[in-house]
């Protein structure tokens, strides 16, 4: 394994962890060495101790950045012509997505026919919803120290541009500062490599773990709407994205995906936008040029508000559960859905199986019963782990064009092979 690049570890390690967990699940018996010793002992402790390691680099990583990130942008009138496109960006391809998945679950109808007999129904956990106004009060932070404590990312950007702009403002006079926070992103950055050694170990253990307790079963009464999950996340990911890519950047779109793959193979065995947020920015600088001064805005900013896979979920979930209650949904209710899910992909957190619970919202809002979820709960995982490749691939992509289009993209270096 000694020559081969990250990337490449990265990708046999997840063929190799579905493997041994497929072999696993079929051909070990249950018992100490099976369960204890490999599931629950080796591949839980460097799985989860991986995820972990890089959960502890967010928040520093996030925040130095994108001070640093701030400053290298300086002037103010750019920061805002970036955050506005970068968030209606975000929101016009959450609205297609869930445009897309409602299109294809009235195409598939998963709900039709179903044999609620073979499956097994788990407790829903319904989310709170805060309303419209508190949503967007909480980007304020009350305590800056305890939004770093707590990872609340969206204060943390907040809190963080605010003292990037404030550290261009004073300029020489506050170096040391300035300095200080550049030092210790190069700081961050380092560690980010160090961890990222483990990154095969850690995917490996992480995937070998999930397809060893997967519990195939569940899936054959499933299958229509798993394949309508994952044709609506296939549409958007390399139709929708890939389109957009080239039409506003003129860019190979096989390049983006050949280099990017490695951090979709990641985000697809932890299955959390938050902390694939190190990898991402790291792998959009060295091998596709793009500057950090964006990235470092875009892509926390994405991991938390733009969840367009997580929304294509939602769009099928709501035609299956409609179709499997029984419940007429009418046109109108189609346009609350758009709505109502693109304000949930901004509330659902960049962590596992959060999609599940923002979903919660989305059918209240059209009166479907949140007992629906429990139907889906038990298979969710494998499509958890697929829309979170796609949630940060819609990151990845938007960060590419606002790149692009503020000349802080290295052409030679996006298109090296
Ligand atoms: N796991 C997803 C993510 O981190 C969120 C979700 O849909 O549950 O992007």
């Amino acid at each position: 394994m000694k020559n081969f690049s990250l990337s490449t570890k990265i990708f046999i390690s997840l063929l190799a962890g579905m493997l041994c967990g497929l072999i696993l699940f079929y051909y070990v018996p249950a018992g100490v060495l099976r369960d204890d010793v490999f599931i629950n002992g080796f591949f839980y402790l460097f799985g989860n101790g991986f995820i972990r390691l890089m959960q502890m680099l967010v928040v520093p990583l996030v925040f130095s950045s994108l001070v640093c990130g701030t400053m290298a942008i300086g002037d103010m009138n750019t920061l805002g012509q970036v955050g506005a496109k970068t968030i209606g960006f975000y929101m016009i391809t959450t609205a297609i997505a869930i445009s897309i998945a409602l299109f294809v679950g009235s195409v598939i109808n998963p709900g039709v026919g179903l044999d609620m007999e073979a499956i097994k129904v788990s407790e829903a956990t319904a989310a709170e919803s805060t309303g419209v106004v508190d949503t967007f009060l909480n980007i304020i932070p009350t305590n800056p120290i305890s939004s770093l404590a707590t990872g609340s990312m969206l204060q943390i950007i907040f809190f963080a541009v605010l003292l990037g702009i404030v550290l261009v403002q004073l300029g020489d006079s506050t170096n040391t500062v300035a300095n200080l926070f550049s030092q210790f992103n190069d700081i961050m950055m380092k560690m980010t490599l160090i961890v990222m050694k483990f990154a095969p170990i850690g995917v490996f253990c992480l995937v070998a773990k999930t397809f060893s307790e997967i519990g195939f079963d569940g899936f054959l009464p499933m299958l229509k709407y798993m394949l309508g999950v994952l044709s609506g996340l296939g549409i958007q990911c390399f139709v929708v994205y890939m389109l957009m890519l080239k039409l506003f950047t003129g860019k190979s779109p096989i390049t983006f995906l050949k280099k990017f793959s490695p951090v979709m193979g990641f985000a697809f065995s932890t299955a959390t936008s938050n902390a694939t947020i190190p990898l991402s920015i790291d792998t959009l600088y060295k091998n596709m040029g793009v500057s950090k001064k964006i990235s470092s805005f875009t892509v926390p900013l994405g991991a938390t508000i733009n969840m367009d896979g997580t929304a294509i979920m939602q769009g099928v979930a709501v035609i299956f559960v409609a179709q499997a209650f029984n419940i007429t949904l009418a046109p109108v209710d189609y346009i609350t859905v758009i709505f109502t899910a693109t304000m949930a992909s901004i509330g659902t957190a960049g962590v596992p199986g959060v999609g599940l619970i923002t979903l919660s919202m989305v059918f209240a809002s059209v009166g479907l019963p949140v007992e629906g979820i429990g139907i889906i709960m038990g298979i969710d995982r494998i499509l958890d782990m697929t829309r979170t490749a796609v949630n940060i691939t819609g990151d990845a992509v938007c960060t590419t064009i606002i790149a692009h289009q503020n000349d802080a993209i290295d052409n030679t270096v996006y298109n090296k092979i």
